[in-house]
């Protein structure tokens, strides 16, 4: 895609930090990180949504996820790595890792509470989808 700032990335006409190549898979440090060694992982085909992925796609990137997640984990020495997929800052499929520390105090989602039997009502919807 002409405009995608990750598919000029994996054409190399900007530049990144890399972390990780293959020939689908691309990971490299985000230039504005939540915490120093926080990574994004694309595939190299142009996707914008996740649920737009074929099931190779998906179970091969949440695979170096995985890998990297360790990578992360024993050489940045954090106590875990949070993995993130929003999806509406660059509309190319990305895995957010972001290496976390149990006392970093970084926010958390604002949270809200169901009223009596909305849990239920809400469930059902979702459910009378899954295919
Ligand atoms: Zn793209």
């Amino acid at each position: 895609m002409q405009d995608c700032i990750f598919c000029k990335i994996i054409k190399k006409e900007i530049p990144c930090e890399k972390i990780y190549e293959d020939k689908n898979f691309l990971a490299f440090l985000d230039i504005e990180p939540v915490s120093f060694g926080h990574t994004l992982i694309i595939p190299k085909k142009h996707i914008v949504w996740m649920k737009d992925a074929d099931d190779f796609t998906i179970s091969e990137i949440f695979k170096l996820t995985k890998k990297l997640m360790l990578a992360i984990e024993k050489g940045l020495k954090c106590d875990f790595a949070q993995v993130s997929i929003v999806g509406e800052d660059v509309p190319h499929f990305h895995i957010h890792l972001i290496p976390r520390y149990f006392n970093d105090n970084l926010p958390r989602f604002p949270t809200k509470k169901y009223k009596d039997g909305e849990s239920s009502e809400v469930a059902r919807k979702i459910i009378q989808k899954i295919v």
